[in-house]
C-alpha cells in the first residue's frame, strides 16, 4: 500500500480555475513537465522560485508513494527577444555581444544553472532534454500540424495559423482570452513579418545568413520555435496526454497556450490533465526580471554581496522563505521578510535537533497521529506550505514542552514525530540543517574558552606537554591562541 492511496491530494488546475482531486493517468506513475530556463544569462532568484516550487512538488508526489517522471527542459535555442517573434535569438545575441559560440553561452549558464539548483538542494529532474538534441522531432511535429491543415510556409518560414485552429477549437482557453480580444489589442504588424495575422506564431524561422544556429529542414535552414520546443520534448517523454504541466505565471499565455493549441493541432488532443502556474517572485514590490535589470542573483544573496540586502541568508533560509508562502501567490523578496524567515527556519531547527534527546514517557499527553495527518492535509492541498509550516511550528512548541517535561510522549509516538518531522523539514521542503552562523559563532567561542581554562590549569599544575598540546592542535585547526599581559586570546584563520 502507497501513501498515496490513504491521502487525497487537490491541485488547483490553471485550465479549470478550479482545486480538482488528483487523478493520474496511469495508476501510480506521474509525468510532469516544466517549462526549464532560457540559458542565455546567470538565473536570477525569480527564476529559483519557480523551480523551487516545483522542487517541492515533485518531492511531495515521490514521497506520496508515485513513481514521477519528471522533465524539464534546458531551452538552447528558438527563444526570440520578444513574444510575437520579432527580434533576436536570446542565446545568439549573447554570443554576439561576448563573441563567443552560442554553444558556449549555453555550456556557461547551464553549468551556472545547475550549480545554483545544487546549491539550494534540487532533487534532479528524471530527464533534461535540451531543444537543439530534438530537432528531429520537431520537424517531424511540424509537419503534421502542416498536413492537418494548421500552419502554413512563407518564405522558409512555417507560422501556426490561430484562425484557421480557432475554427474548430477554443484558443485561448488556458488563458482565458478571445481571439477576437487579442485581434483588438495586437498591434499591427510593422510589414517585416511574413505572418498572415499577428495572432499566429512561428513553428520553424528561416535563419538570416549570419543567423549561426540553424538546421537544416523541409523548409529552410533555420531553427525551431521556442513554444513548439517544448511540445516535442513532452511528447517525446511523455506521451501525447500527460498529467502536469508547470511552468512561471508569466508562461501561461502565450508559451502554454500555443503548446496546448500544437498539441491539439498534430494530435487532437489536449496534451495536460494538470496545468500547474507558480506565482512571480518581486523584489521590494516589483516584478524580478532579466529585462528589467530588477533582479538579485542567488550568489548575491548567498554571499550578502549586494545592495538590496543587510546580510547573507544561508540556502535553506532561502528556501524556508519561499516555502512560507503559497507558490500561486505573488512573493515580495525584502530584507525584513528574509530576516524573519531566518529566526523562524533556526527556531524550527533548534526544535528538530532536540528531537534525539527527548525522553519517552508510558503515555503521550498529545495526540501525534492527529498532527501528523494535519501536516498532510495541508500538503494535499495544493501543496499549501505556509499551512504545513505552521504545524510544524506547533510541533516544534511541543518539542519544547515535552522537554521542559510539562508534556509527555510515548516511545512509539516520538518515533512517529520523529519520522514525520524529518520527512516534512528535510525530504519534502528540502531543508538542510544548517547551522546558524550567528549563534554557532558564539558556541564555538564558548568552546574554545574552556580549552584556554584547561591549557591554563595544565600550565598552572606545570604539565607543559598538555598545555602546548592544546595550543599546537588548536593551530592545526586554524585556531591561533595569543598570550598576552590579559589572559590568552585567539584568532581564526
Ligand atoms: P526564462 O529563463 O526566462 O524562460 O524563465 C525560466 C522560468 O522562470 C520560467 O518558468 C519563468 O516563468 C520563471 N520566472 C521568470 N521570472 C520570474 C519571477 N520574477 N518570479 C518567478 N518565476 C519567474
Ligand atoms: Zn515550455
Amino acid at each position: 500500500m502507497q501513501l498515496y492511496q490513504s491521502q487525497q491530494l487537490k491541485i488547483y488546475n490553471s485550465l479549470s480555475g478550479k482545486k480538482e482531486i488528483f487523478k493520474p493517468i496511469s495508476e501510480g506513475h506521474i509525468g510532469m513537465y516544466v517549462c526549464g530556463p532560457t540559458v542565455y544569462s546567470n538565473v536570477h532568484l525569480g527564476n529559483v522560485r519557480t523551480f523551487m516550487s516545483f522542487d517541492m512538488v515533485f518531492r511531495y508526489l515521490k514521497h506520496l508513494g508515485y513513481k514521477v517522471r519528471y522533465v524539464r527542459n534546458i531551452t538552447d535555442a528558438g527563444h526570440l527577444e520578444n513574444d510575437a517573434d520579432e527580434g533576436e535569438d536570446k542565446i545568439t545575441k549573447k554570443a554576439r555581444l561576448e563573441q563567443i559560440e552560442p554553444m558556449e553561452v549555453v555550456q556557461r549558464y547551464t553549468v551556472d544553472f545547475h550549480n545554483i539548483l545544487n546549491t539550494f538542494n534540487f532533487l534532479p529532474p528524471s530527464i533534461e532534454p535540451t531543444a537543439t538534441g530534438h530537432i528531429i522531432e520537431q520537424i517531424e511535429l511540424i509537419s503534421t500540424i502542416i498536413e492537418n491543415g494548421y500552419a502554413y510556409e512563407i518564405n522558409g518560414s512555417v507560422y501556426f495559423d490561430v484562425h484557421k485552429f480557432n475554427e474548430t477549437n477554443a484558443y485561448g482557453k488556458l488563458s482565458k482570452r478571445k481571439l477576437d480580444d487579442l485581434i483588438h489589442n495586437t498591434r499591427e504588424l510593422d510589414g517585416q513579418s511574413d505572418k498572415k495575422n499577428p495572432q499566429d506564431f512561428a513553428l520553424w524561422k528561416k535563419a538570416e545568413p549570419q543567423h549561426i544556429m540553424r538546421w537544416p529542414s523541409p523548409w529552410s535552414d533555420g531553427f525551431p520555435g521556442w513554444h513548439l520546443e517544448c511540445t516535442a520534448m513532452s511528447t517525446k517523454y511523455l506521451g501525447e496526454q500527460f498529467d502536469i504541466h508547470g511552468g512561471g505565471m508569466d508562461l501561461k499565455f502565450p508559451h502554454h497556450e500555443c503548446e496546448i493549441a500544437q498539441n491539439e493541432a498534430a494530435k487532437g488532443k489536449s496534451p495536460v490533465n494538470y496545468w500547474m502556474h507558480a506565482n512571480m517572485l518581486e523584489l521590494n514590490g516589483q516584478r524580478m526580471s532579466k529585462t528589467t535589470g530588477n533582479t538579485v542573483n542567488p550568489n548575491e544573496l548567498l554571499s550578502g554581496n549586494n545592495k538590496f540586502f543587510s546580510k547573507a541568508y544561508a540556502p535553506s533560509v532561502i528556501r524556508f522563505f519561499n516555502a512560507q508562502s503559497s507558490y500561486r501567490s505573488v512573493l515580495d523578496l525584502t530584507d525584513d521578510g528574509l530576516l524573519a524567515s531566518e529566526k523562524g527556519f533556526y527556531r524550527l531547527m533548534d526544535a528538530v535537533n532536540l528531537l534525539n534527546s527527548l525522553n519517552a514517557s508510558s503515555t503521550s499527553s498529545i495526540d501525534i497521529l492527529a498532527w501528523k495527518q494535519k501536516c498532510y492535509d495541508a500538503m494535499n492541498d495544493d501543496f499549501n506550505s505556509p499551512i504545513l509550516i505552521a504545524h510544524l511550528f506547533e510541533a516544534a512548541k511541543f518539542i519544547n514542552q515535552i522537554k521542559e517535561g510539562s508534556e509527555t510522549i510515548s516511545a512509539d509516538d516520538l518515533e512517529l514525530l520523529k519520522k514525520t518531522i524529518y520527512n516534512f523539514v528535510y525530504d519534502i521542503l528540502g531543508l538542510e540543517n544548517t547551522v546558524n552562523t550567528d549563534s554557532g559563532t558564539d558556541k564555538l567561542s564558548g568552546a574554545i574558552d574552556v580549552l584556554i581554562k584547561l591549557r591554563q590549569e595544565a600550565r598552572a599544575n606545570k604539565d607543559f606537554a598538555l598545555s602546548d598540546k592544546i595550543r599546537d592542535e588548536l593551530a592545526e585547526v586554524g585556531i591561533q591562541l595569543k598570550d598576552g599581559k590579559d589572559g590568552t586570546t585567539f584568532t581564526v584563520n
